[in-house]
């Protein structure tokens, strides 16, 4: 078979390589490989399509002590931004106007712009996106999983890398020789180990802590049982949510100990710009921690029936006592303390592996220690998102549909030299 010859090969199409195809077909570069093994949208369609979204109001149905509460939540970011996100590219508008309706495009459009929404209704949105986008003349899509590339031209202007590419339904590698590579691999929860040995504590998951569907399924619901949960991220805020949820439904034995080292942080919306825009609590997330886990609240919510403050501030030490102290008490763990990048394909230069790091400005790549750019290597999404700096010096990643669109639109041109 002859080497299929790209102007470009995305890694990876979950949002993020969605976002980076469009950006590029914008750029007429001729064919674009594009390679996933599902082409399913990625994480947030495999693991967090139950996750209401972070930033927008949401409802809860939340039954404790024999009565259901529904609380509905307005923030500042929309439904209206994945509708942005599946119009900014020309190639996007293109396959909206020509997928058969009805379509996750117009369902989306049924929803309150203004409010939030479940994950799947994005995800939804993402994959007819991609069914879309696959069907292009200019796009070759590759089932499959990239194992390596190497840079076999290194010229700064015109660099050339070959790939290799485990097909789904072959087990013969296919090779394409790409002008560019984005690697838009993505992330997965950090593991991290239990923090005393020796005790009989099964680790739970977070992806699975995010669906409780599943989560409902796999906890014993007949008998006692507690879950350590560590952590105060966005993350860890939902599980704790979704824990609370089982203890008043279907686990009403379930406890939860909650082991955090500071106090919950909240975006704040300032005048234009959101303070902790990445990093603090919004939304679904914000207002349950609000109402019910701030120190003075928790006491008498819900919540503090089923959860308690183990609290970890204080040093290492303290920290340890606290986890010797209390942590023989849980039959599960669950640590929500961010999230780590997906292995990359092994990528080599002169035969050698190559020891790079991510430009967050620019979206390149350059060998580490030194300021040498990798010639036409490029990253995007989760795993490889924009540092930002707010108005009072807080440096951020950008992590979310549009904000990698926004990023993309500023880089994609420099990328391609146009
Ligand atoms: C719990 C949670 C909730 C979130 N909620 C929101 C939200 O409400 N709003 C928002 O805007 N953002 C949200 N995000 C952030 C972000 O938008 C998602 O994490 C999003 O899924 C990231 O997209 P991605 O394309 O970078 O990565 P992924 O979705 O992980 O996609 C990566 C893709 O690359 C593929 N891949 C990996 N390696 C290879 C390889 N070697 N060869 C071929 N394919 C490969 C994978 O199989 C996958 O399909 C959330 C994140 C989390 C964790």
């Amino acid at each position: 078979m002859t080497t299929p010859k790209c102007g470009a090969l995305v890694v990876g199409a979950g949002p993020g390589g969605t976002a980076v195809l469009g950006g590029l077909l914008e750029q007429q570069l001729g064919k674009i490989a594009w390679v996933d093994p599902s082409f399913e949208s990625g994480r947030v369609n495999r693991k967090y399509r139950e996750v209401p979204r972070w930033v927008q109001s949401s409802e809860r149905s939340f039954k404790v002590s024999g009565s259901i509460t529904n609380s509905y939540i307005n923030s500042n970011t929309t439904v209206k931004l994945f509708q942005t996100y599946s119009t900014v590219w020309e190639s996007f508008r293109t396959v909206v106007e020509n997928t058969p309706q009805p379509n996750a495009f117009t369902v989306l459009d049924k929803l309150d712009p203004n409010k939030t929404c479940r994950l799947h209704y994005a995800a939804d949105m993402v994959r007819d996106l991609t069914d879309g986008l696959v069907k292009r003349d200019d796009v070759l899509p590759c089932r499959g999983f990239v194992t390596a590339a190497s840079l076999i031209d290194k010229t700064p202007d015109s660099p050339k890398w070959m790939v290799r590419v485990k097909q789904d339904d072959s087990s013969d590698e296919l090779e394409i020789e790409a002008s560019r590579i984005v690697l838009c691999t993505g992330s997965h929860p950090t593991k991290t180990p239990l923090p005393v040995s020796g005790l009989d504590i099964e680790t739970l998951d977070l992806d699975l802590v995010l669906k409780p569907s599943l989560l409902a399924e796999s906890l014993p619901s007949d008998e006692p049982i507690t879950i350590a949960v560590v952590g105060a991220s966005h993350s860890a805020i939902l599980a704790l949510l979704n824990f609370v949820e089982l203890a008043s439904t279907s686990h009403p034995q379930l406890r939860v100990k909650w082991f955090t080292r500071h106090a919950l942080r909240y975006a704040e919306y300032m005048d234009g710009w959101i303070l902790r825009d990445n990093t603090g609590l919004k939304g679904h997330a914000a207002e349950f921690a609000r109402a019910e886990l701030e120190d003075d609240k928790l006491a008498t919510s819900p919540a503090g029936k089923i959860i308690t403050k183990i609290d970890c501030s204080g040093g290492p030490d303290r920290e340890t006592a606290q986890y010797h102290a209390q942590l023989p008490d849980c039959s599960y763990f669950c640590a929500a303390v961010g999230f780590t990048k997906d292995p990359l394909p092994h990528l080599t230069k002169d035969g050698a592996p190559l020891n790079m790091e991510f430009d967050h400005e620019t979206g390149r790549f350059h060998e580490r220690g030194s300021d040498s750019v990798v010639p036409g290597l490029f990253g995007a999404g989760i795993a490889f998102p924009e540092r930002v700096v707010d108005p009072y010096g807080n440096v951020e990643l950008a992590v979310g549909f549009f904000k990698f669109m926004k990023f993309l639109k500023r880089v994609i041109p420099s990328w391609t030299g146009a």
